[in-house]
């Protein structure tokens, strides 16, 4: 039952465009969504929004 439930869900750390650091971390599920993902969010780096997106957690 455990091992089962674990695969779909996928954690991901969403990467600021502009400085390269890893500001968050969230989780996709790939059999909803296939492509990558990418969000406008703050970045306290470069102390304003900008793009960020998904990259592998390892
Ligand atoms: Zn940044």
């Amino acid at each position: 039952m455990a091992k089962s439930k674990a695969k779909a869900v996928e954690l991901i750390a969403l990467q600021c465009t502009e400085c390269k650091r890893r500001n968050y971390t969230t989780s996709k599920n790939r059999r909803n969504i296939q492509k990558k993902l990418e969000f406008n969010k703050y970045c306290k780096f470069d102390r304003k929004h900008t793009l960020h997106r998904e990259t592998k957690i390892k």
